[in-house]
């Protein structure tokens, strides 16, 4: 029988664009006879579209505005076998959505509330790992009110990091607000952008010269498993949102050509990270490798990568032999595993 779907996509972060296009490639992908796809686009303001209007944002690649709070037949457990919240960021990937569907009692592909919410925090996130060993970059918190109040305070803890470092809004992804700070003369704009985004930034220390930037993913639940380790290549100073999303501005690399030990160690990093930090169904963990001295450091877990057939994510499984379409099955069936 055909599993239904419900896929929501869209949603009011910065990576609404990049959500709908992900989106386009999973109704493209997968195949007909196994699945019948509902889309529901979640406009920039947070309402969701009905049918006809979804199905206008996915082709146009934006919606703006229109929809209701909420639809009541798209958040109902009888509708659907499964709901897919291919939403990248704030209200979507940090555990909200994932509350909602909970209460609603609808399985859905990836991690629960509290791993989504921990994960979507840079810093909680870090807190985690830091506890259980996972080599990461110094970082310092701050606050907006801090900001407001003791800007000070928030310019001497980011100095004590050293330059260049990076001042990243602590709840966003593809780079969005993310400044690399090369002298402390620019590190009040960077501040004020990451703060006009979010009320707590991450201010982080720069590896030792650019880093390479290896990338693994995860898939499973209990016993996840661990893809072959991707590198990302690029000539900009680092993976900002033009050159993620620019074609021809980076290329891919599976499996990435580092020593053997190397690639183990981030396999099996991305595991630790991925139990530690209650995942469920996919993550794709990010590494900086500084190749002369051999470090290597966790950056991120992302609970929603990028899902274009072109990504990262569904690349790397395709280069462990998953096509597309069985890694969206296999994902449709975590949802619904026994726990
Ligand atoms: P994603 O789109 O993967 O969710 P993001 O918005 O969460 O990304 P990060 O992965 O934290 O952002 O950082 C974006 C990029 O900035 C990295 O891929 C890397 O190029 C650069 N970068 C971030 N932090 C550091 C660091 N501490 N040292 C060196 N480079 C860094
Ligand atoms: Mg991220
Ligand atoms: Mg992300
Ligand atoms: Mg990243």
């Amino acid at each position: 029988v055909k599993k239904r779907i419900l896929l929501l996509a869209g949603g009011q972060s910065g990576e609404h664009e990049v959500s709908l296009s992900s989106a386009r490639s999973v109704l493209g992908a997968l195949p007909q006879d196994r699945f019948s796809v509902t889309p529901v686009v979640i406009s920039k303001q947070g309402r969701w579209l009905p049918a006809s209007a979804s199905q206008q944002a996915l082709e146009s690649g934006a919606a703006e505005e229109g929809g209701e709070l909420m639809l009541h037949e798209a958040a109902r457990a009888e509708g659907y076998d499964v709901v897919f919240p291919l939403l990248h960021g704030p209200m979507g990937e940090d555990g909200t959505v994932q509350g909602l569907l909970t209460l609603a009692g609808i399985p859905f592909v990836g991690s629960g509330v509290l791993g989504s919410a921990v994960c979507m925090d840079k810093i909680m996130a870090k807190a985690v790992l830091a506890s259980c060993g996972v080599p990461q970059v110094a970082y310092q918190l701050a606050t907006r009110p801090e900001w407001r109040e003791e800007p000070q305070r928030v310019i001497e803890r980011a100095t004590a990091l050293g330059f260049p470092l990076f001042v990243k809004p602590a709840n966003l992804g593809s780079s969005v607000g993310i400044s690399k700070v090369r002298a402390a003369g620019d590190l009040s704009s960077a501040l004020d952008l990451a703060f006009s985004l979010d009320r707590r930034v991450i201010l982080e220390a720069m590896t030792r010269g650019k880093p390479r930037e290896l990338e693994v993913g995860v898939l499973g639940n209990d016993t996840p498993l661990a893809s072959p380790v991707g590198e990302l290549r690029f000539d900009a100073e680092f993976y900002d949102y033009h050159t993620k999303y620019t074609e021809g501005e980076a290329s891919m690399h599976i499996p990435a050509d580092v020593p053997r030990e190397v690639a183990a160690r981030v396999r099996e990093l991305a595991i630790t990270a991925f139990q530690a930090l209650d995942c469920a169904g996919l993550a794709r963990v990010d590494f900086f490798y500084v190749e002369e001295s051999g470090e290597l450091y966790l950056n991120e877990v992302n609970t929603m990568p990028g899902f274009t057939t072109t990504s990262m994510y569904p690349k790397l499984w395709e280069a462990a032999g998953w096509s597309y379409a069985d890694l969206v099955t296999r994902l449709v069936e975590l949802a619904t595993e026994e726990r």
